[in-house]
Order: structure tokens, then C-alpha cells, then sequence
């Protein structure tokens, strides 16, 4: 059980709820790191005194600094600044940056020995093979915060070596759900971003809408769990009752059920393998009845885009993901529609070569191309 915390991206959706399970557990806080949010990351310091904090943006650090000159902790600034604080004296990094800019932290946690508990599925997504083989090399621990693969690691719990057959990976559908294709291509920003059942950061709520989330969980559930990606199903479960689950050898199905709320899997990841008073209890008659329905993957086709490219492998997962950050990144101002997302996501994984090694360098060159990719091709599809 976690004493001693560092939160990368603390400022986040998920690193305040961190922060929330770590008061109530009464988990130190060593270290904090995030972008830019100076006036969150001051308030954070100040209550919870870590050693060092680290803003990514330098403006944001110099003021940092300035704010935080009455006390002892420690103010790093940049890229390097955000990995000297995974050096914090703790036993636990829970990293929560959002996107690829989590990868090296990710790395950088494996390498200094203490456990990994991600919610920045993007790094698994672009740099699984490395954060393996590091795990391997130094003996690691990396436990999911994704709520997802948060309930098929608590339903594999006491399933012997061997028992699983597949793992049912659940979705709740998004905002659009039972939309048609015609009816996506005018969707607002605000619309988009009314999810029905979580609350989260922008990025990971346009993913949910588009189903590109699922497609990148498909893909992070294959680096945790060992799995091909044809032992994946995806099903959508409109409650978000169900979070997810293993389907056994003997035909069992195991899942993991609760309230649509990520304290719980953060909780489990810090606590693991004890389990701590946390959310509130579900009230299934209170529920009544829970719906499934098989993913439509033609009206959202970034679920496909995404086992497609763990499939073929090498670097497309990587530019699945780059093009896909880049082109949320302009739906969100406005610049592109809804739809066009997927398009670009498909373009630049379709011009991503299958052959090239998997290396740091090749993942960020293949993230930059993926990124030009959209740059270049967004006008066509500009709103
Ligand atoms: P968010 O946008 O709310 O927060 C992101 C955090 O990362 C912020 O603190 C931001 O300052 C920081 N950050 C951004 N760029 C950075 C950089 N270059 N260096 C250091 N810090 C940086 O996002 P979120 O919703 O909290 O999601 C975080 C991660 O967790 C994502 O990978 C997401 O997919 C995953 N996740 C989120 C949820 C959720 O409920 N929000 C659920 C499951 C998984
Ligand atoms: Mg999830």
C-alpha cells in the first residue's frame, strides 16, 4: 500500500481526485507536476507541502516560483523539470498527464524502481514495448487507474495462470450514441463535451464521444493484460454500471461493478491489494436494469482505426494517437467538425509505415509525422 506520492498532472480530472483519495487515506504527498495551471498547483503545494513541484510551461514555473518563495519546496520547470520530480523519495508515481507528454515519465518512473499506477494511457498506447521491457528489466509494478482495465485487473484477481479466455471491455456509448453519421457532422464543441456518466478532462471526453477512448483502451488492454487484440470485445453498457470484466476458460464472466466514479480505481491503485471504505454503495434496485449493445463502428469508426493499428503493429498505434491529439486539439477550437477527426486519424495511420523499429526516437518522429499529417490535411475539412 502506497505511503509516500508523486501526482504527475495533479492540476488534472484525475490528479485532484488524487489528491482527494490521498487526504482520506492520509497518503504524503512528495511531489506534484503539471502543465500550467499555476493557481491550482499553488493552492495543491500549500496544503499538501511536497519537496518539489514542477510546472511543464516555464512562464508557469517562474511564477510558481515567485508564489512559492515563502516556502521550502522546490520549483522545477520544463520537460526535465516534470521527470526530476518522479525522483521524489516515495513509493508510488501515479502519473495523470494527458497525451503522449506522459511517455517519458512513464519510462522515467520504471527506471527509478517505484510502482506505476497510469492513467496516461497514452503512453502504453505509443510506447507499450518500451514501458514492458523496462518493467522487465527493472523488476517493475505498473497498476491501472483507468477504470476500465481498473475492473478487469480486480476481476483477474485469484483467477489462476492460464483461466482467462477473453476480456470484456465495456463502454458507456458517449453523448452520441444512437446518432447517425449525418446527424455527427454538425455536432457543437459543448455538445461533445456533455458526456452522460463521467466527468473528465476535454481531451479524454472528445475520445469518449468519437470512441476513439475505446480504441485507445483496446490497445492499452493489450500491453497490460498480454492479450491479442481479437481476445478484446467491446461492448457498450449504457449505465456505465459495469466497468469492465474477463470472460474464463469455463465460460465465466467476471466483472467489477460500482457508481460511474474514478476514486475507486484510483483508490485500488494506491491501496492495492487492500481495499478501503471508498465510493458509495450501488443501489441495483435502485438501477433496475442495465443495457447493452454492440459498439456502432461504422457511424464512429475510430474504435476500428485503433485495432486495426495494434494489429498491424510497429509504430501506427503511435500515429493513431498523435493524429488524434492533434485533430481533438483543433475540433476544440473550433477549427474542424466532429467528424473530420476520425478522417485525419485514419489518413495518418494509413501514410505510417508498418516496418520501422519501435524506439523512443522512431515513436516521437512517427508522433510529429502523424501531427503534420493533420496540419497539412485539415483545411480540406475546415468548418
Ligand atoms: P486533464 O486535462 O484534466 O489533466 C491533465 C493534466 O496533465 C493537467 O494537470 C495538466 O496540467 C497536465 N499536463 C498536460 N500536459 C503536460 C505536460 N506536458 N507535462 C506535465 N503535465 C502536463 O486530463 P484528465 O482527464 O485528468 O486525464 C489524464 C489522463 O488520464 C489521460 O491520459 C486520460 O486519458 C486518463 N484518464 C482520465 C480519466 C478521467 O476520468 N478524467 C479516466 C480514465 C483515464
Ligand atoms: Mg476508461
Amino acid at each position: 500500500m502506497t505511503e509516500k506520492l508523486i501526482v504527475l498532472g495533479s492540476t488534472g480530472s484525475i490528479g485532484v481526485q488524487t489528491l482527494q483519495v490521498a487526504r482520506r487515506n492520509n497518503i504524503r504527498i512528495l511531489a506534484l507536476a503539471a502543465g500550467r495551471n499555476v493557481d491550482v498547483m499553488e493552492q495543491q503545494a500549500r496544503e499538501f507541502l511536497p519537496k518539489m513541484v514542477a510546472m511543464q510551461n516555464e512562464t508557469a514555473a517562474q511564477e510558481l516560483k515567485i508564489r512559492l518563495a515563502d516556502t521550502d519546496i522546490k520549483v522545477y520547470s520544463g520537460e526535465q523539470g516534470v521527470l526530476e520530480t518522479v525522483h521524489a523519495d516515495a513509493d508510488t508515481v501515479l502519473n495523470a498527464i494527458v497525451g503522449i507528454a506522459g511517455l517519458k515519465a512513464t519510462l522515467e518512473t520504471v527506471r527509478s524502481g517505484k510502482i506505476l499506477a497510469l492513467a496516461n494511457k497514452e503512453s502504453l498506447v505509443t510506447g507499450g514495448e518500451l514501458v514492458k521491457e523496462a518493467l522487465k528489466q527493472y523488476g517493475g509494478t505498473m497498476l491501472p487507474v483507468d477504470s476500465e482495465h481498473s475492473a478487469i485487473f480486480q476481476s483477474l484477481q485469484g483467477v489462476p495462470e492460464g483461466a482467462l479466455d477473453r476480456v470484456l471491455l465495456t463502454a458507456s456509448g458517449g453523448p452520441f450514441f444512437g446518432k447517425t453519421k449525418k446527424e455527427l457532422e454538425n455536432v457543437s464543441v459543448e455538445q461533445t463535451l456533455r458526456h452522460p456518466n463521467w466527468s473528465m478532462g476535454q481531451k479524454i471526453t472528445v475520445d469518449s464521444a468519437t470512441l476513439m477512448n475505446k480504441g485507445l483502451e483496446v490497445i492499452e488492454a493489450v500491453h497490460l493484460f498480454d492479450l491479442s487484440p481479437d481476445r478484446i470485445d467491446v461492448v457498450v453498457q449504457r449505465e456505465s454500471i459495469i466497468h469492465s470484466g474477463v470472460v474464463l476458460k469455463d465460460g465465466g464472466l467476471m466483472v467489477q461493478m460500482g457508481v460511474p466514479d474514478m476514486m475507486l480505481p484510483i483508490q485500488y491503485a494506491l491501496t492495492y491489494p487492500n481495499r478501503l471504505p471508498c465510493s458509495e454503495r450501488l443501489d441495483l434496485c435502485a438501477i433496475g436494469k442495465l443495457t447493452f449493445f454492440e459498439p456502432d463502428k461504422e457511424t464512429f469508426p475510430c474504435l476500428s482505426i485503433c485495432t486495426k493499428a495494434i494489429t498491424d503493429g510497429g509504430l501506427k498505434p503511435t500515429a493513431a494517437n498523435g493524429a488524434n491529439e492533434e485533430a481533438v486539439a483543433l475540433f476544440l477550437k473550433g477549427q474542424i467538425g466532429f467528424t473530420a477527426i476520425a478522417r485525419l486519424v485514419e489518413g495518418a495511420v494509413a501514410q505510417q509505415s508498418s516496418g520501422t523499429a519501435v524506439s523512443l526516437e522512431s515513436i516521437f518522429d512517427a508522433d510529429a509525422s502523424a501531427r503534420r499529417y493533420v496540419r497539412q490535411h485539415f483545411s480540406q475539412e475546415a468548418v
